[in-house]
């Protein structure tokens, strides 16, 4: 155990409890046991946890330190492009942590959970509403689930019209989740090289469409935060070839009560609940990625369904064509809870220009900052700007190294070396959240990054200093985790 309470001011060290626990401390007292001890039954003798003994105070100062060691949304500006993290209003949460929605039970009879249901039903009929689609399915837990869930009603689907269909289109900038999903249904994800500016271009579609093609999974904007403006040209190509459209909607945050997404041609698409409808996230949980059909698919979207029959919510288990069931229960209701509370506080309105500032955000940032990072694309973006190193190459200065100075000066990184078609991507995400000040003074931590790579590059190079951990070996920590803190 280390003995120091601090490596340095409030910088806290922390052992793990099991280092701290002392045999006989207690975390409450209970009176007197008036009944007789009874023994432990045999099998279950020397199988009691090897929990430490704690004092309340212990505990309480252990993940109290432990928190300090964090960094949120709540603690400051989170610019991780592609995920979205976004200042989340405290009422949303307030809601979800409501006892009649945090102690709801799954197995409740549905006549005591008509509530629940009708929470449910409606978000459905609200997503559809903002994505322009017709039918939703709260069913899928996370984007990537809901990509898994969107392939298999694509494969449902040519399927029902007696076709197998064994390949996929995927772009060059897609979530590395998008050719998982599609391979894990089977097909071959087949690469299609975005153009010179950083879209789609039709004629490449054109080219690769042929009759073993299942169709295409697009990301709008896609992940290099630009919107793929030859989407109904595309989306034609794929429907006259017998195909269909998937759209990656985690980028929803750029969009909401802007695009319908129908119109666009998309036939399925999912949403990350968890990025645009006000659930924090990071490392790795709790999600919910809702998958949004046009009527005609309808049916395979998986059960159970949730239908009003006139007096009453009801669940389907049993539909006719349905891809069944994707996971047990409901997924994480909390989350449903947050997004339906979140639509109904912003309204329409105001969810369109949370999008519009999300925008404006970061345009303002990709001209703000675009002498001084070399820009990928040097054209309008959406809810986020790519930049790179390619300017700090003479130094050797790396995109890693500003990462790691970024956190020094206070900031998350942003998300680094992705997409990938950007070699050194830094890819800025500042979300509607930002104030100008905010903005302003982010932009200005960037230029003097950029000032110290002439100067003294060496201080990015030996980044960050002013934490616990310094660099990690990146590849080891990844292969050889020490969960020891
Ligand atoms: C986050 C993200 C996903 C995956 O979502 P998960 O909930 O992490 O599974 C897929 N595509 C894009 C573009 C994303 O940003």
């Amino acid at each position: 155990m280390k003995d120091a309470p601090g490596t340095s001011g409030l910088i806290l060290e922390e052992p793990l409890l099991w280092e701290k626990g002392k045999k006989g401390r207690c975390g409450m007292s209970i009176p007197e046991s008036d009944v007789p001890p009874a023994a432990l039954a045999d099998e279950l003798v020397g199988a009691e946890p090897d929990f430490p003994d704690l004092s309340e105070i212990d505990v309480v100062r252990h993940y109290t330190r432990l928190s300090t060691w964090n960094f949120g949304v709540d603690t400051g500006m989170y610019p991780l492009g592609s995920c979205t993290m976004k200042y989340n209003p405290k009422v949303n949460e307030k809601q979800a942590a409501a006892p009649a929605m945090a102690t709801v039970h799954p197995l409740l009879p549905l006549e005591h959970c008509q509530g629940t249901l009708k929470l449910m039903y409606l978000l459905q009929k609200h997503l559809a509403a903002i994505t322009g689609m017709d039918a939703v399915s709260l069913q899928p837990a996370a984007g990537a689930h809901g990509e898994l869930a969107g392939m298999l009603i694509f494969s449902a689907y040519h399927t029902s019209r007696g076709r197998t269909k064994t390949k996929i289109l995927i772009p060059d900038t897609a979530h590395g989740t998008n050719p998982a999903s599609a391979a894990l249904c089977g097909y071959k994800p087949v690469k299609v090289a975005s153009g010179r500016r950083g879209i789609l271009e039709a004629q490449e579609i054109r080219a690769l469409m042929d009759e073993e093609t299942a169709g295409i999974m697009i990301t709008n904007p896609n992940t290099l935060g630009l919107f793929e403006e030859n989407i109904r040209e595309i989306a034609d190509i794929i429907h006259e070839n017998d195909g269909l459209v998937y759209c990656d909607g985690a980028n929803m945050n750029a969009i909401m009560g802007v695009v319908d997404l129908k119109k666009c041609g998309v036939d399925v698409l999912h949403l990350n609940l968890h990025k645009t409808f006000s659930t924090p996230h990071g490392g790795g949980g709790p999600g919910a990625g809702p998958v949004c059909v046009v009527e005609s698919l309808e049916k395979f979207l998986p059960v159970p369904r949730i239908d009003f029959d006139g007096s009453s919510y009801v669940l389907r288990e049993e539909v006719e064509g349905s891809i069944g069931r994707i996971h047990g229960f409901f997924g994480n209701f909390g989350v449903l809870v947050r997004a339906y509370s979140y639509i109904l506080s912003m309204g329409a309105a105001n969810l369109k220009k949370a999008s519009q500032y999300a925008v404006l955000n970061a345009c303002y940032i990709k001209e703000r900052l675009k002498g001084h990072l070399h820009l990928a694309y040097n054209r309008p973006c959406m809810h986020e700007a790519v930049f790179s190193d390619k300017h700090q190459q003479n130094q050797k200065v790396t995109t890693l190294d500003i990462a790691k100075r970024l956190m020094d000066c206070g900031y998350h990184p942003p998300t680094i070396y992705f997409p990938l078609v950007v070699p050194g991507a830094i890819m800025i995400e500042p979300t509607e959240s930002e104030c100008l000040e905010d903005l302003d003074r982010f932009v200005e931590v960037v230029k003097a990054i950029v000032a110290e790579a002439g100067n003294d590059p060496e201080k990015l190079r030996s980044s960050p200093t002013r934490f616990k951990i310094r660099r990690l070996d990146e590849t080891r920590a990844a292969r050889n985790p020490c969960l020891r803190g």
